[in-house]
């Protein structure tokens, strides 16, 4: 029987990572509702749309289709913008129309509608508190800002992305979670009922099995409640 799985956690924690891994050994869709926010956000920027304009930008949302391609793609009215929404520039943009309330009313009714059905694992800040709060599993991975700002850049020197050093990324990274955690709508929280992982001094392999020895039993139990 399958179940859904919420993922949330500051930026740069591996919640997408871990979750695509847990998609291919559970055989579940992988939702990164991360992506739906910096494709708003893109989208505003090429449209010159000021990014604090609840209206201007609640307006263009709803003649904006979103689609995630069966490989892991991210499509913007019918583009593929896989690459183009991972730029430094749009993760603090992507943050600032996520304050909008409206805009997020948006996002999180599409991301309800998508996983009506069982078998999703779904990355963000609000999942586990807002969008899927009957989740049968929770997480809350963490780890040190210094950890999340190594591996962005490790990441970002395989790709051969060099603009930014570690320390500028980890600065940044900071500023981030400090907008996403004390903004007024949704806020960057675990969930009461979440299970915390730190994952600063573990590997990849070390998160998955963790989660998978949490979500395991759920599944064999069908609801594990
Ligand atoms: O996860 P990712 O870094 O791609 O998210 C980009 C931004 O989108 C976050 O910094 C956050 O402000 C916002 N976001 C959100 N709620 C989500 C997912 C992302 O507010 N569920």
């Amino acid at each position: 029987m399958k179940i859904n799985i919420a993922i949330d956690g500051p930026s740069g924690a591996g919640k997408s990572t871990i979750a695509d891994r847990l998609a291919v050994i559970l055989g579940y869709v992988h939702l990164d509702t991360g992506a739906m926010y910096r494709c708003t956000a893109l989208k505003a920027m090429q449209e010159n749309i000021p990014l604090n304009d609840e209206d201007a930008v609640c307006r263009m949302l709803a003649e904006t289709d979103i689609q995630m391609t069966p490989e892991g793609g991210i499509c913007l009215d019918g583009s593929d913008v896989t690459d183009e929404i991972r730029g430094n520039s749009i993760s603090m943009a992507a943050s600032d129309v996520s304050k909008l309330k409206r805009v997020r009313e948006d996002l999180v009714r599409r991301q309800q509608f998508m996983a009506e059905s069982k078998g999703f694992i779904m990355d963000g800040r609000d999942i586990g508190t807002v969008v899927l709060k009957d989740a049968e599993a929770k997480i809350f991975l963490t780890a040190i800002s210094s950890a999340r700002a190594e591996r962005r850049w490790l990441q970002n020197m395989k790709k051969g992305i060099t603009d930014k050093s570690k320390e500028e990324i980890q600065i940044e990274i900071e500023q981030r979670d400090k907008q996403d955690t004390n903004r007024k709508n949704s806020p960057l929280k675990k969930a009461d009922d979440a299970i915390e992982i730190d994952s600063s001094y573990m590997s990849i392999d070390e998160v998955v099995n963790a989660i998978m020895n949490i979500v395991k039993p759920l599944i064999s139990s069908g609801d594990g409640k």
